[in-house]
């Protein structure tokens, strides 16, 4: 008698295995997409959400899993992979890949075969005579003001497909990003939309922190129950920055409830965040269930030809001509994201104007050089660097600076290291001394580590994206 329904344990078991194996990062992004489906006597059938998951992982990690699978069963497993596109209970996907959305391919906007960035197309006519936006949200965070690019084409397809039919296709949708990437912009976007089609619709859109503090208030105040009426009666719910809640403990429990009452109605509700919702501390378990219950979709930096895109259309909203090389130039030289690509463009028209010149390749060299060296950008410190790294990877700046050498350790120790060669001043010596007084050479030989891991790992590049944005936030804090 064979005991295939026990290959489940097993399974479970060898991902528990190799979750301590792999970085964190990794393991978020390509495993916790995997789902045991069934098993046969030597076979494990396993759900992935498209087929661009199932070649990254088989030829990522099938190695990997089929001999965790053999060191634990002694046995030899052949793994079948099924593609399972998220239809009435799309689990939550912490980065997905283009096929799960299916509504995208009847979207005009997304032209599926374009290949540059295109604008996305007007939601459903506007009634005339009418103002453009929904109260309470800007009339310049449209769908039409978005440029879609690969960096950001799934979410923008996944908001237009959620503004389309609320309540619907992907309840809650959680939108993740870093900084400047354009959460608020397409989370405004479809309430915009929503709100253009049917102006009874309630959108109601909130941060993170006005939400806390009108909660707080609504208690001191002897209110609470008008705080309820006015969330718990919203058609489509909006919910910024939801990173905030790390700690508050009773908006959490609040909003916890709130999002029961609104999801049992079919109410649409989107929420935006700063990091995976699995990197969010201090938040219930319950709630951070109820976060990534329907769809996640991520925000990436964009490419060098959606940035062009994306600085074009700025451009000539203001009137200004401003010529491609310049667009080109700021482009190059910013890489971080959209808010400081749009900075850079405006500090430039300014100075243009206000010296009366034309916007030139000249004036904006000039302009990008003080960019850099503003304080802003130089605020990054060693200190910051490793704060941020140890976060990261939840470990304390001293033991980032003490003598372990586990691998939990280890690995870190030389991002960050890397990472303050790459953006400090400071020289390896330096560094060296702001880890525990090591030796230039240690540094040196963590650099070349990193830079040969990431020829062979891509997700290394992007945990470096991750953090450098971070540090550049803390920096710009400190
Ligand atoms: P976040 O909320 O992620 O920090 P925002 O939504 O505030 O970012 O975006 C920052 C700025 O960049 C806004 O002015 C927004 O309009 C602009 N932006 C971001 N992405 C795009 C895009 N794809 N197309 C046009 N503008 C964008
Ligand atoms: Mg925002």
């Amino acid at each position: 008698m064979s005991d295939w329904q026990d290959n489940r344990v097993f399974w479970d078991e060898a991902l528990k295995h190799i979750e301590h194996q792999v970085s964190e990062q990794e393991f978020v992004m390509w495993f916790q997409q995997i789902q045991y489906t069934r098993s046969e006597e030597q076979t494990i059938t396993v759900a992935v959400p498209s087929s661009f998951y199932r070649d990254q992982v088989k030829q990522r990690y099938l190695d990997l899993i089929e001999s965790k699978l053999h060191e634990l069963s002694g046995r030899s497993f052949q793994i079948d992979f099924e593609i399972e596109r998220a239809e009435y209970t799309a689990p939550a996907r912490k980065r997905s890949g283009p096929a799960s959305v299916k509504s995208a391919s009847n979207n005009p906007a997304t032209g599926e075969s374009t290949k540059h960035a295109v604008t996305a197309t007007r939601s459903p006519a506007p009634k005339p005579d009418r103002r453009q936006s929904a109260p309470g949200l800007s009339a310049e965070y449209t769908f039409e003001h978005f440029v879609v690019g690969d960096n950001n084409r799934f979410a923008a397809n996944a908001a237009m497909a959620i503004a389309n039919n609320p309540g619907t296709t992907y309840n809650p949708c959680l939108i993740y990003g870093g900084v400047g990437l354009g959460k608020t912009h397409l989370l405004q976007s479809i309430g915009n939309s929503v709100w253009q089609r049917d102006a009874e619709q309630r959108i109601v859109y909130v941060t993170a922190e006005d939400f806390t503090n009108e909660f707080i208030r609504s208690i001191q105040e002897n209110r609470t129950h008008m705080f309820k009426n006015k969330y718990r009666n919203a058609d489509v719910l909006l919910i910024d920055d939801i990173h905030f809640l790390q700690k508050k403990n009773e908006t959490q429990e609040e909003l916890f409830h709130t999002f029961n009452a609104l999801f049992d109605a079919k109410k649409q509700m989107v929420f935006t965040s700063d990091r995976p919702v699995s990197e969010i501390k201090d938040i219930t378990e319950r709630l951070q269930n109820r976060f990534t219950r329907g769809l996640t979709v991520d925000l990436q930096p964009p490419q060098t030809e959606t940035a062009i895109a994306i600085l074009k259309k700025k451009a000539e909203k203001t009137g200004i001509h401003v010529p491609d090389d310049v667009i080109n130039l700021i482009c190059q030289k910013i890489t971080t994201n959209v808010r400081d690509l749009e900075a850079a463009l405006t500090r430039i028209i300014a100075y243009a104007e206000l010296v009366n010149k034309e916007v030139s390749v000249d004036v904006a060299q000039r302009q990008l050089k003080d960019f850099f060296s503003s304080p802003l950008q130089n605020n990054i410190t060693v200190d910051v660097i490793q704060r941020t790294v140890a976060d990261y990877f939840n470990l304390s700046p001293n033991e980032l600076k003490g003598k372990k050498r586990t691998r939990q350790v280890a690995f870190p120790r030389q991002i960050a290291m890397f990472i303050a060669r790459e953006i400090t001043e400071a020289s390896m010596t330096d560094i060296g001394l702001e880890f525990g007084g090591r030796d230039h050479t240690t540094v040196m030989h963590a650099y070349q580590r990193v830079e040969s891991r990431m020829r062979t790992d891509p997700t290394i590049e992007d945990v470096l994206q991750t953090l450098n944005r971070r540090i550049k936030e803390e920096g710009s804090r400190a």
